[in-house]
């Protein structure tokens, strides 16, 4: 029988789950390719605490050359082009077929959405953009400190609110926190919308006793410097600025015709299956709707990323080996919101419910900023 070819493309959360479950589950029996731009594996769950001194550059990433080790073949190259009839993928060194893609690409940003933000807005969205940041912070002792999202959709809806809490302690650990003030804006109504009201609320009121004033429904038009404009004609004076870049999908897919009016990759909810036959993608390039959900599209997380990639690799391995039970994804996920002085709160939920997503709320506590610490030791560490 002929030696199958998966080819995963793109080795963050998703596709470095993908490939290693493939090369466990499959053993030698089909040649397995991630392709990746980086050398290095990253982990962006860790960059809040980077950038706040509290990581280093190499505690959060691992190089990809001991996939190989595996059995995983790495190619470290730029995807330029998809033709997901033929399953084909050209880099900018050479060209390769699967009978099986599994596209987890993620986004990439695009700050030139918006006028200014190249120029004067920080970010942690990328790990060298999290250090650039943690040098301003470190060299920052007062003024007014600006924290919010440019765009939806966004990855990790949680992460600008984790930002708002770290330097809040930050700065109070500094003893520095009373000449600094910190706003928050979002076009959003409220909080971490995509997990309800009520929980909406609990953050609003966490955000409010640690003094960082919350405004809602301002969609950000420019950035000029120590000022925001927003679409409403209301602007908010700043200092230092974070925003959470403009994302977009991917050029690559993109330009192979693979989107649709949402922007990402539609695919089939169970099995992450695209339009196109043996071709998947995971979580961030693709869009999950969510009829029944507080918003429209799923949100796009590490989590969600994990859980598709078992089920997408489990029905690979299964379709290759003729033989296994073939999954279904179920929509259920967690994570963790870091509120600083050594605690987490935690939200866990199964968002694909029916008539409302189930979500359970845990008020912060260090127990879970324990198992967040023990959720970035297992990423940095298993698969690898
Ligand atoms: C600050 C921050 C904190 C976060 N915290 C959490 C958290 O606590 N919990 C959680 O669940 N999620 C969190 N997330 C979100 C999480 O990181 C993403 O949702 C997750 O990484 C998505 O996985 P993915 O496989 O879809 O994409 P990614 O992990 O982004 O991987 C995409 C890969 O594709 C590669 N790539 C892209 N284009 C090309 C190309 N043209 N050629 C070659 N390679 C290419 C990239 O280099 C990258 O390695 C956080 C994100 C950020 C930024």
């Amino acid at each position: 029988m002929e030696r199958k070819n998966v080819l995963v493309l793109g080795c963050g959360i998703g596709g470095l789950a993908a490939a290693n479950i493939l090369a466990d589950k499959l053993k030698g029996k089909a040649s397995i390719t991630v392709i990746d731009r980086k050398r290095y594996f990253q982990f962006p769950p860790s960059y809040p605490w980077l950038m706040i001194g509290k990581r280093t550059r190499d505690q959060v990433q691992k190089d990809l050359g001991v996939l190989s080790g595996k059995g995983i073949n790495v190619v470290n190259e730029e995807i330029t082009s998809i033709d997901p009839v033929r399953k084909t993928v050209k880099t900018a060194v050479s060209e390769y077929t699967g009978d099986f893609l599994i596209i987890s690409l993620g986004t990439q940003y695009n700050p030139d959405a918006v006028s200014g933000f190249s120029e004067y807005a920080h970010h942690i969205y990328d790990l060298e953009s999290a250090a650039s940041f943690r040098d301003a912070v470190a060299g920052f002792d007062h003024g007014s400190v600006a924290i919010g999202i440019s765009r939806l959709p966004f990855k990790c809806p949680a992460a600008p609110y984790e930002v708002a809490f770290l330097l809040d302690d930050y700065f109070s650990r500094k003893g520095i926190r009373e000449n600094i003030q910190i706003n928050f804006y979002t076009p959003e109504p409220n909080p971490v919308p995509s997990v309800g009201p009520e929980i909406a609320d609990k953050v609003l009121k966490l955000l409010g006793s640690r003094g960082i004033n919350y405004h809602p429904r301002l969609k950000l038009k420019e950035v000029k410097k120590n000022n925001l404009v927003f679409e409403s004609g209301e602007t908010m004076d700043y200092d230092l600025l974070f925003s959470v870049p403009p994302h977009a999908a991917p050029e690559p897919v993109v330009k192979a015709g693979m989107t649709d009016s949402s922007g990402w990759i539609p695919v089939n909810v169970k099995t992450l299956e695209t339009r196109f036959p043996e071709v998947f993608a995971i979580e961030d390039v693709a869009s999950i709707p969510t009829p029944r959900g507080y918003v429209p599209y799923l949100p796009k997380a590490g989590v969600f990323a994990h859980g598709q990639a078992k089920v997408v690799a489990n029905n690979i391995a299964n379709a290759i080996a003729g033989s296994g039970k073939m999954r279904d994804w179920d929509g259920e996920g967690a994570c963790f919101l870091e509120t600083g002085h050594g605690k987490s709160a935690f939200m866990k939920g199964k968002f694909l419910e029916e008539p409302r997503p189930l979500i359970d709320f845990r008020e912060p506590g260090s127990i879970w900023h324990v198992q967040k610490v023990a959720f970035e030791k297992y990423w940095m560490r298993h698969w690898f």
